[in-house]
């Protein structure tokens, strides 16, 4: 677990933040200090459970501090209390980004307040969970509609067999061979960032340091650092193919999560001084946001035109793979998207006791397509996680539906919107 200490423009911070349109405000001045309690809740977390601040840029005192002098639970709880008493006596600046703020602020107290609850042994059912930490529940689907979607594959699959049989052995050719692995994703990363580039801002100096790893529940993680630094760690437990290594590059990169951290750092804690934004908590409804963008961002970067093409002219030959292949397996891609919930359904009914975990395995090599390995892979990110498995589909929904609403065919406006949802404190509920 990578942590950080980075002092970043503590001055700034000291002189209660600068406003583009000057001095802050009275109600800004008051959020701002209810923001700092607020940031110190989120680290004293930390000590009941691991892994909770996912990122901290803040200033390094504040750690040290919780660190020295552990709350406990009911402080915990107590202090989420009296900032929502105190939040609720705020009455926000009319502009729509104080609006948004105060909202977001209400939503991540809200979560905290509800993860502590859950560790002093509440319990609650997989969408109680989701709603009170991510502020969304997800859809169910039945096994009829996905059984729908797999006789949809059955005219592109080769061979004989059960679908899920013949899909598995039919993905085996789009594996990218391990030594090749590193050109083929330092490929995508440049191109991608590229893409980016011409349609957002990224703060000067942004960069990042790639790393792989095995024996992880994930795929790939991106640990950001601050200071527009971010470690990607890839995990090569399951073989790389080449239409998740694209994904992978996107989501974890640009314009994913190093871009969505890297954004809110420099546009709400530097230049504004905004200091909730200098820790981020795992379980919280800015996931949804942050998992939602880092997806929906695959498909801005690389439409499926453009991906098809850059696919068969740089990455498959890259790749060592034959790129008239290249075609079928987009389309076949793009049916398997429409089991996306397939995994959600089965955290739910794991978590729930509604299916052993032979079960859920079963499930999920049926209806998620994944082999024995990867299905286990899962069942440990589902243990580990939990509800968290609801911000990657749902998220992207969310996400994809507000930008369509935004920009409806036009893509600098959709570029433009994105931004937007990189800059500014949406909430789940907001979109
Ligand atoms: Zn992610």
């Amino acid at each position: 677990m990578i942590r950080s200490g980075m002092f970043l423009l503590c001055l700034v911070l000291l002189a209660g933040g600068c406003r583009d349109a000057g001095t802050p405000s009275e109600v800004e001045l008051k959020t701002n200090e209810l923001a700092q309690r607020y940031a110190k809740l989120v680290l004293a977390m930390e000590h009941h459970d691991p892994g909770y601040v996912d990122a901290y840029y803040g200033p390094a005192e504040w750690r040290t501090e919780v660190e020295e002098s552990p709350w406990l639970l009911e402080d915990a709880l107590q202090e989420a209390d009296s900032l929502l008493l105190l939040l609720s006596r705020i009455t926000p600046d009319k502009d729509e980004l104080s609006q948004l703020r105060h909202t977001y602020l209400n939503g991540q107290i809200q979560a905290v307040r509800f993860r502590a609850e859950l560790l002093s042994g509440k319990s609650a059912s997989f969408d109680q969970e989701s709603q009170g930490l991510y502020g969304a529940t997800a859809p169910r689907h039945s096994a009829a509609y996905y059984d729908s979607v797999l006789e949809e594959l059955d005219n592109l699959l080769p061979g004989s067999g059960t679908i899920p049989d013949r899909y598995r052995a039919y993905q085996t050719q789009f594996e990218i061979p391990p030594e090749r692995l590193p050109e083929v994703l330092d490929s995508v990363v440049a191109d991608s960032r590229n893409r980016t580039g011409k349609y957002l801002r990224l703060p000067a100096g942004e960069t990042f340091e790639l790393e792989f790893v095995t024996d992880k529940p994930w795929s790939g993680y991106n640990w950001y650092k601050g200071n527009s630094i971010s470690l990607i760690q890839i995990n090569t437990d399951q073989p790389s193919r080449i239409d998740r290594v694209l994904d992978l590059a996107c989501h974890e990169g640009y314009p994913g999560h190093h871009v969505y951290h890297s954004l809110f750092e420099s546009e709400l804690y530097s230049k504004r001084g905004w200091v909730e934004y200098c820790v981020y908590p795992l379980y919280s409804p800015q996931s949804l946001i942050a998992e939602g963008t880092a997806n929906a961002g695959i498909d801005l970067v690389f439409p499926s035109d453009a991906r098809s093409k850059y696919e068969q002219e740089v990455l498959y030959p890259l790749a060592g793979l034959d790129p008239s292949l290249a075609a079928d397996y987009l389309r076949v891609q793009e049916i398997r998207r429409k089991l996306r919930y397939a995994r959600v359904d089965a955290a739910r009914a794991l978590l729930d006791g509604a299916m052993s975990e032979d079960e859920t395995i079963a499930w999920l090599m049926k209806y998620s397509l994944y082999t024995d390995s990867r299905a286990r892979q899962s069942v440990a990110f589902f243990r580990t996680y939990r509800s968290y498995i609801i911000n990657y589909s749902l998220g992207q929904d969310l996400v994809e539906a507000w930008l369509d609403r935004q920009s409806g065919d036009s893509p600098a406006r959709r570029w433009n919107a994105f931004e937007k949802l990189l800059t500014s404190p949406y909430t789940p509920g907001g979109l």
